[in-house]
């Protein structure tokens, strides 16, 4: 049990799970700098049937078929307006699917059951259907595979795409996420060897050089770069994990927090190399990646590189709806629609005005795409017109391939701001409270019960008055979480 003063706040914006350095302010959301269409009606209307154009369905369309358009598509067919209508245009060759699993039971070792397409396919993470290619067939959804859009005319609402397709809309939704950031080429960021990981594409290569790696270097203490290196030492790899940060998930993690995990990794056989940069990635006579050498000279050997240093929102060719200079991403509403009516943008590539903080964030989790999918569509079709309300949550899952001694999950939720109370010891439990003013702003819980994770929102959101000095003395992570609950109850009474 310990408390720690800690006054920092998301430094990047709520763009945690790739933070960008573009997403380093909170803005107020008053402070927008256009206004934003202000009609609820904003569907446009559509030219129904023309040679010219090489979807049929042109009512509705989503470019993107990640997370957020799943969640789309699904709340469409619910209100019985995706058959006929609906068309998604992909880069990818899969129909939506849960991106998390890339770097989680998709990267499982061979021998211990990795998940596979189709079977994380949307919405399956929320407990939904799994809607697999033969499921939008099914639903009347027009499925564009493999042909990313490269140009839009606003005027005369078309896309173009890659292949040179002239697509129609009627109403717009985009929804491509972000791309992963590269190191440049002039530095080694394209060596055979060097991984990046966004698809499904990125995860099966990485998996191949995993099943020939010797040596493993992963570059990045984020997300990405945690769950990376937990994979690759359940391949028995020799791991070492590279960050410029004093510690793991800086954005998040407390020192002491953080240091918890560190050592885990480090039992599990995960070699640590922080407060570092990198130089530049060194290839042997072959042209494959051989080594990592920082800036202070040292040289790393290693086979297989992953570099995991965030994202980028993928805003080509949208940048004249309305970009946010701050945060990145495509400015919307809080029904996510952007400067041009008709034209919504939702998931990792939106900035969107974040309610309960009165900031524009841009969020890049997969909670916030179905969540402002689900949003967006319902405005859209019905005469829902209140503003989203999103409340920041994140989590982690690693270790979890069976066999594995010991298992993380961790969930947080809320704002971390304000000073810190840890209480726990790992074992495997431990919770961490953000409290400001009095009130509890932030909660972050490892290994919690079902029970207890459920009461996580319940805190972040109602940001009870809470007794600091009786949960510093709580002896254990139950303790201090009813401690927690009874605040609620004293709040309710008031
Ligand atoms: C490896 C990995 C692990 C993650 N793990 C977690 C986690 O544990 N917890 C968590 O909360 N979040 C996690 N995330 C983040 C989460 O997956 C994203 O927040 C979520 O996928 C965002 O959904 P989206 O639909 O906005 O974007 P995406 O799911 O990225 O989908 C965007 C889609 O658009 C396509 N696209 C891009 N440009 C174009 C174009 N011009 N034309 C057509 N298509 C285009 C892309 O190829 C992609 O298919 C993870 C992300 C990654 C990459």
């Amino acid at each position: 049990m310990s408390t720690v003063s800690n006054s920092l706040s998301f430094k990047h914006g709520l763009s945690l799970w790739c933070p960008q350095p573009t997403s380093l302010n909170r803005i107020p959301h008053h402070v927008l700098s256009f206004s934003l269409a202000s009609s609820n009606s904003s569907r446009r209307t559509y030219v129904a049937a023309s040679t010219d154009f090489a979807n049929e369905n042109r009512e509705f369309v989503i470019v993107g078929g990640g997370n957020a358009a799943g969640y789309a598509a699904r709340t469409f067919v619910e209100h019985g307006m995706a058959n006929g209508k609906l068309c998604i245009v992909s880069k990818e060759a899969y129909a939506p699917y849960e991106r998390p699993a890339l770097t989680k039971a998709y990267l499982f070792p061979p021998d211990k059951k990795p998940a596979r397409l189709p079977g994380f396919h949307t919405c399956v993470g929320s407990g939904g259907e799994r809607q697999t290619p033969e499921w939008y067939k099914d639903q009347g959804i027009e499925m564009l595979y493999e042909d990313p859009v490269t140009g839009i005319d606003i005027e005369k609402q078309t896309l173009k795409t890659n292949s040179g397709k002239l697509l129609k809309y009627g109403t717009l939704i985009i929804a491509t996420g972000c791309t992963a950031t590269r190191f440049p080429e002039k530095i080694g960021g394209n060596l055979p060897g060097v991984h990046y990981i966004r698809d499904v594409a990125d995860a099966d290569t990485l998996i191949s050089s995993l099943g020939k790696a010797k040596k493993v270097v992963v570059v990045g203490g984020g997300y990405i770069g945690m769950e990376v290196a937990a994979a690759a030492v359940g391949w028995k790899l020799d791991t070492t994990i590279i960050f410029p940060e004093s510690h793991l998930l800086p954005r998040l993690f407390t020192p002491s927090l953080a240091q918890k995990y560190e050592d885990l990794y480090h039992d599990s056989g995960v070699t640590f190399i922080k407060g570092v940069s990198i130089k530049n990635l060194e290839a042997s006579s072959d042209g494959h990646a051989s080594a990592v050498i920082l800036e202070n000279g040292s040289i790393i050997e290693a086979d297989t590189v992953i570099i995991g240093i965030g994202a980028k929102p993928a805003v080509s060719p949208f940048e004249s709806l309305g970009l946010n200079t701050k945060v990145g991403g495509i400015q919307v509403d809080g029904l996510f629609r952007t400067s041009v009516p008709g034209i919504f943008a939702i998931g990792d590539v939106a900035a969107f005005p974040l309610k309960m903080y009165d900031r524009i964030a841009r969020v890049e989790h997969v909670d916030h795409a179905r969540r402002s999918a689900k949003h967006c569509v319902k405005a859209l079709l019905t005469s829902q017109t209140h503003p989203y309300d999103y409340l920041p949550y994140f989590y982690s899952r690693v270790f979890e391939y069976e066999g594995s001694p010991r298992k993380v999950w961790w969930q947080f939720f809320g704002d971390n701001v304000g000073e810190i109370v840890e209480v726990g010891n790992f074992d495997p439990k431990i919770v961490t409270f953000w409290i400001d003013s009095g009130k509890l702003m932030g909660v972050l819980v490892e290994s919690g019960s079902p029970e207890e994770f459920k009461l996580l929102p319940e805190l972040a959101r109602r940001q009870p008055i809470i007794d600091r000095a009786k949960l510093q003395k709580a002896s254990s992570v139950e303790e201090a979480l009813e401690i927690a609950r009874a605040s609620l109850q004293v709040q309710a009474a008031l």
